[in-house]
């Protein structure tokens, strides 16, 4: 999938199996969607296995090789410091160095597991024909996984503690960061959000390319953001907080059509839970009739 070689084994694991056997000994596991366990082949019986189950991209043996090298090793240590943290409200400091390989990890994952050509070894996760996936795949969003370079600064990665059960309560107050569907001067930017989680984690990956974010959570000290500008952070002194506290909804009607004059005057107003979509596609109109 990184380059021209045909694919070697299964290809890259994008749960590596380092961090699957973290979780050894904990099933047997089900999956589920909204609630409902996939079932067997008589569509009663849950679909259960003793080890979580992976997913999978082709990858020739050297971009594996590279993967390895550039993106687990580093991350690793890093990963499991935070998965041994559990609910403690210990310190858990994390440098800006490790910041920034926890968020090539989670953008290798993010991306890869949305990817069209991912494999489920779940076979109801491999059948679902709903599940959901990356519409467009941008160059770029895998270029650097392959030479081993810094992800793109277009990239935004947040991270927040969870309830270890995700048992906890639904929040009183749900926000909202719309990302619109932006084409500048007819070049679609392809705006794209993704959130994704673990034991006592969640993750959320955003593509934004020139329109900077407020993040509410990050100003309140309820979220961290790990790229870019990686910095230090004290990981054990964010609260839990659930997911539907603060979501990304990326934009399904409408779209903003601008031009790059137009757009310089738009991000002077980063996108934020007061962003207000409805004067976005107001701007929508007036660009499609001046
Ligand atoms: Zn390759």
């Amino acid at each position: 999938m990184f380059c021209p070689n045909p694919s070697f084994g299964v290809g890259e694991h994008v749960w590596p199996s380092w961090f699957i056997s973290e979780f050894h000994g904990q099933g047997p596991f089900t999956t589920s969607r909204a609630g409902a366990p996939y079932t067997k082949r008589d569509n009663v019986t849950p679909h259960t296995s003793d080890a979580l189950l992976g997913v999978h991209v082709p990858a020739c043996e050297g971009c594996n090789t590279v993967l390895d090298t550039t993106i687990e090793k580093p991350a690793k240590p890093v990963v499991r410091r935070l998965l041994a943290l559990r609910d403690s409200p210990n310190k858990l400091i994390l440098s800006a160095d490790e910041c920034a390989a926890l968020a090539r990890w989670l953008l290798k994952v993010g991306l890869l597991s949305a990817h069209p050509a991912a494999e489920h070894d779940h076979p109801g996760l491999q059948r679902d024909q709903d599940l959901p996936q990356l519409s467009t795949v941008r160059a770029e969003w895998l270029d650097w996984m392959r030479t081993g370079s810094a992800p793109p600064t277009e990239f935004s990665v947040f991270v927040t503690r969870r309830d270890l059960r995700g048992e906890d309560a639904e929040p009183p107050k749900k926000q909202h960061i719309v990302l619109p569907r932006l084409v500048v001067d007819r070049e679609d930017r392809n705006f794209m959000s993704r959130s994704f989680g673990s034991t006592g984690v969640n993750v959320t990956i955003v593509w934004h390319p020139g329109w900077p974010i407020d993040h509410a959570q990050v100003d309140a000290g309820r979220a961290a953001r790990l790229w870019p500008d990686a910095r230090e952070v004290d990981f054990g002194a964010l609260p839990q907080v659930h997911p539907k506290e603060l979501s990304f909804w990326d934009a399904s009607i409408g779209t903003l059509s601008v031009s790059a004059e137009q757009l310089d005057v738009l991000v002077q107003h980063p996108l934020s839970v007061d962003s207000n979509p409805a004067a976005m596609f107001f701007g929508n109109h007036e660009a499609t009739h001046s």
